[in-house]
């Protein structure tokens, strides 16, 4: 089974995650904006050819599961990093409220019906996860899921962690290699971003109303990424937590931990043996004969 690599962002697997302790803006020493940029320009070549190996050895999908609050970079940093890989390869899903279709099935159901294939790599912009995040901060959500039991609100989170945790162990055995990420933006940097969408003309569309308001949750939701990280972190499912605050630093920091990941897993292109090797011999010798024959 997988097994995430260490790093600063990785959250712990013993439940000592701290959302006040981690990284909103690059530390000190991180390189500057040109830096990050030349960096993950390499990267998104090295994620190309790994991606090309991964489904050349058709054996492991991979799934990267992207969490944030609104404006932190979910969007333009799945564009960055993955904008060098074949489309063919990569399949990006996002999920918004649930439909009435998905509200009649499982709360692992809709996201379920999307995970990618071997060799592709699949990626979920927001996820099961806000069924513990949004769902968390407005309880309320959950009348439209009908459930039949109703335990208390805290087991009820617990029930849905252990039932993440479950879904996502069973995957790995099974040959996904599960990566997550929480964009970790400031309350200070996302009202800056907010008020950017506002003024620029360009960015107008961006800017939704209800998500200035939903700001007044900000603690609540700083707790339910607290408990959902510590929860759900594994070696085998691990989340990192990255800095958001500059866009450059967090997608170079992302694609550098989806290209060490591949590169953990050991894969080569499949070399050919003997029998075959006998025979492409062979066909090498049909298709030069075509030649003289002409
Ligand atoms: P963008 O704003 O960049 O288009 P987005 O992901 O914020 O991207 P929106 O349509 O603005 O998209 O928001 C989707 C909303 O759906 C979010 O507020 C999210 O919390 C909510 N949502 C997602 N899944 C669920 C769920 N299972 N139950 C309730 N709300 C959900
Ligand atoms: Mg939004």
């Amino acid at each position: 089974m997988f097994e995430a690599i260490p790093g600063n962002y990785l959250v712990p697997f013993d439940g000592s995650f701290r959302h006040k302790k981690s990284l909103t803006a690059p530390p000190n020493d991180a390189p500057g904006k040109k830096k990050n940029k030349e960096r993950l320009a390499e990267l998104v070549e090295e994620l190309d050819e790994l991606q090309r190996i991964l489904y050349a050895n058709n054996q492991y999908a991979l799934l990267l599961v992207f969490q944030a609050m609104d404006a932190a970079g979910k969007d333009s940093t799945i564009r960055a990093v993955m904008s060098g890989v074949n489309p063919a390869g990569c399949q990006v899903y996002s999920f918004k409220q649930p439909t009435p279709e998905e509200l009649d099935h499982d709360f692992l159901w809709r996201t379920t019906k999307c995970l990618p294939e071997r060799g592709r790599i699949g990626i979920f912009n927001r996820s099961y996860y806000e069924e513990v995040l949004v769902v968390r901060v407005h309880p309320e959500f959950l009348r439209a899921q009908r459930l039949p039991s109703q335990p208390k609100l805290d087991q009820l989170w617990q029930e849905r962690f252990e039932s993440i945790r479950d879904y996502e162990k069973h995957l790995a055995k099974n040959g996904t290699v599960i990566i997550k990420f929480w964009l970790n933006v400031s309350l200070e940097e996302q009202r800056q971003r907010f008020l950017d969408r506002i003024e620029e003309p360009e960015k107008n569309w961006k800017f939704a109303p209800a998500d200035v308001t939903e700001r007044r949750y900000w603690d609540e939701y700083m707790k339910a990424f607290e408990d959902a990280l510590n929860a759900t972190s594994r070696s085998w499912a691990p989340w990192y937590a990255i800095p958001a605050d500059s866009k450059a630093y967090m997608r170079f920091c992302v694609a550098e931990i989806i290209v060490d990941s591949l590169k953990k897993l050991g894969l080569s292109y499949p070399k050919i043996g003997p029998e075959e090797k006998a025979k492409f011999k062979a066909m090498r010798k049909i298709l030069e004969e075509e030649n003289q024959a002409k």
